[in-house]
């Protein structure tokens, strides 16, 4: 099986990919804990052109085929061989963050699902759990745990953070068979306890 987690900053995605692995061995299951961009040699090479200096440096749509590129390496070369192989895989953040954080520069969904329909084969997971906090109170979180420092949009306005919200929103509308919201609030515990329940029906 192929999970993703998504949502915006400091939501307890990395913290929640964990715990969930740890749920899912202990119930006998393989996981492989991943994350984007990267989880491959070449994508983490990508990853770190993407994460050195101004976010400025690329065009959007420059912005867009890297993140298709690490994509495409990362789904090859270790998403699909691990899925293959009957392992459950993980990954911190997949084509619905691209969706978010790309469409929210201006690149159209359509462009982006046809780089990953050629780039990826068009992968989807098998369930995408999107954890979601009140408005701000990620923002705060993030601040909280590095002052922002992982966001690479920390600088822009709030209107890019609520167009990346309304993605994520609108892509749980459309596509309810795949993806789940999740209440990210409240102890660690009880979040990963509503993440076991939202893919309930997928385990063995
Ligand atoms: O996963 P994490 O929250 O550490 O994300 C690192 C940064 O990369 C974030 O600022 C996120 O907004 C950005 N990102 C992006 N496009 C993606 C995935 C992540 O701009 N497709």
């Amino acid at each position: 099986r192929f999970l993703t987690l998504e949502g915006g900053e400091g939501v307890g995605k990395s913290t929640q990919a964990r715990a969930l692995a740890a749920a899912l061995e202990t119930r006998g299951i393989h996981v492989v804990l991943t994350r984007e961009p990267g989880g491959s040699e070449g994508a983490e090479a990508i990853r770190d052109l993407l994460m050195q200096g101004d976010v400025r440096r690329w065009s959007a749509h420059a912005e867009a085929l890297l993140f298709a590129a690490a994509r495409a390496d990362h789904v090859e070369k270790r998403i699909r061989p691990m899925v293959d192989a009957g392992s459950w895989v993980i990954c911190d953040r997949f084509i619905d963050s691209t969706r978010a954080y790309q469409g929210a520069q201006g690149i159209d969904d359509a462009a982006i699902l046809a780089l990953h329909g050629f780039g990826s084969r068009g992968l989807l997971p098998d369930r995408t759990l999107l954890l979601t906090l009140p408005d701000g109170e990620g923002d705060r979180r993030a601040q909280a745990r590095d002052g922002g420092a992982a966001d690479r949009f920390a600088a822009r306005d709030d209107g890019f953070h609520r167009s990346v919200a309304a993605t994520f929103d609108r892509i749980a509308r459309d596509e309810a068979d795949r993806v789940r919201r999740i209440d990210a609030s409240g102890r660690v515990e009880q979040v990963t306890q509503r993440l076991i329940d939202a893919i309930a029906d997928l385990l063995p």
